[in-house]
């Protein structure tokens, strides 16, 4: 089997519901963060990632975001909301990170998913950690107004 074949793939985020993750047994989900849980465009979360992680969470499933990005800024403006345990600048597809927090949490591998969007990334470092991958499509979004205004430095200070 390919090293960078995913264990299953879904179109977004909100595909994974509350049942496929208690059917699957997951009880550590770890996200990539940019084009996964939201896209590379937008600079606030939308309103369904929050009552997704609470399903989620409700369904006994932990989230962790682990993102390769660089900005801790922009990593923890997507969790710090839902009070989410995140890691920026993971540097996968090295597995360090992703083994680091399933041990922190105390979940064996077979109850841990890393779920991303990018296959030279997440899926492998999926691979490398010795969990399961779940590929998403890459997300695309589009900025919201206010985002716009900014971008055009309409609002700048
Ligand atoms: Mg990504």
């Amino acid at each position: 089997m390919s090293i960078f074949r995913a264990n299953r793939k879904f179109d977004r985020f909100e595909d994974v519901t509350p049942e496929i993750l208690r059917e699957e047994k997951v009880k550590l989900l770890l996200c990539d963060l940019d084009n996964t849980l939201t896209s590379r465009l937008s600079k606030s979360p939308a309103e369904e990632l929050g009552s997704w992680v609470k399903a989620c969470q409700k369904a006994g499933t932990e989230i962790v975001v682990i993102s390769n990005n660089v900005s801790k800024k922009r990593v923890q403006n997507f969790c710090t909301p839902f009070k989410l345990h995140c890691v920026w600048w993971a540097k996968k597809p090295l597995s360090v990170h992703l083994t680091k927090v399933r041990e922190r949490l105390g979940v064996e591998p077979q109850y841990t998913v890393m779920m991303g969007d990018k296959w030279s990334t997440d899926i492998l470092a999926a691979k490398f950690a010795g969990i399961r991958a779940w590929k998403v499509e890459h997300r695309k979004g589009f900025l919201k107004d206010e985002e716009k205004k900014e971008e055009n430095g309409d609002s700048k200070k």
